[in-house]
């Protein structure tokens, strides 16, 4: 069997200074955990023409939704905050209409923080802007601050008897790491939670309709010598697999 191709949309990273070119790239561990899956990663730039999106839905088996800025608060009706950072318009709008076409012809999809995210959006959800502000009973700072070594443990989730995530993982409960000030407050049409935080923050949603469509809130990509974080991108490399046989 040839090895699944997965599309991976790419962070647009902010430069500081003046005539400066704005470089598209991606996150290497991300890469390197498709790669360990089994899988091949190929890089979306943001810029790629929408009309011609259906040749990314044909070319790969898979889509991989990954961290990076905060999705613009408009779109999804969101509460304006202080702390929102790192918006574009042009990766919000790339990266849902890629999720719609998933929704649309069975397309497995895997989200990863921002990833679950914007696909909740993308599925009418909402989000709360600023987790520390908007949920009084947050008993964690899921944004740890910069430089905290990225896979540390920070708290554990829930994870719901029943659901794609609970079978990929085989256990109730796992700890995380957490690098996110926002979160899932509604979850969108077709969307069911998959695992809660221990202070009730929304941390994986999933499609039951679809064979594939999960997101997670947490770096699972910089967790990879646990090996229930790695069978996250093996279960998600082996759907994209049956698509590509
Ligand atoms: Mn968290």
């Amino acid at each position: 069997m040839r090895k699944p191709k997965i599309a991976v949309v790419c962070h647009r990273g902010e430069i500081p200074g003046p005539n400066r070119v704005l470089p598209d790239s991606i996150g290497t561990t991300y890469i390197s955990a498709i790669v360990k899956a089994g899988g091949l990663p190929f890089l979306i730039p943001l810029d790629y023409p929408l009309e011609d999106l259906s040749v990314i839905r044909e070319s790969f088996d898979g889509l991989l939704l990954t961290g990076g800025g905060d999705v613009e608060t408009r779109r999804y009706n969101g509460i304006e905050h202080p702390s929102v950072s790192g918006v574009w318009p042009v990766r919000d709008e790339i990266e849902t209409r890629l999720y719609r076409t998933a929704i649309e012809t069975g397309w497995p999809v895997f989200g990863i923080c921002r990833g679950v995210q914007i696909m909740n959006v993308a599925a009418g959800g909402k989000l709360y802007s600023d987790i520390s502000d908007q949920v009084p009973t947050h008993r964690f700072i899921h944004p740890q601050p910069v430089g905290t070594p990225r896979d540390k443990l920070v708290h554990s989730v829930k994870i719901e008897p029943g659901t794609l995530l609970h079978r990929i993982i085989g256990k109730d409960s796992i700890p995380v790491n957490s690098f996110h000030h926002q979160a899932v407050s509604i979850p969108g049409e077709g969307m069911v939670i998959s695992a809660v935080s221990e202070d009730g923050i929304i941390e994986a949603l999933e499609n039951p309709a679809h064979p594939f469509v999960l997101g997670v809130q947490w770096h699972p990509e910089c967790m990879q010598q646990y090996d229930d974080q790695m069978k996250l991108f093996r279960a998600f490399t082996e759907a994209c697999g049956q698509r590509s046989s």
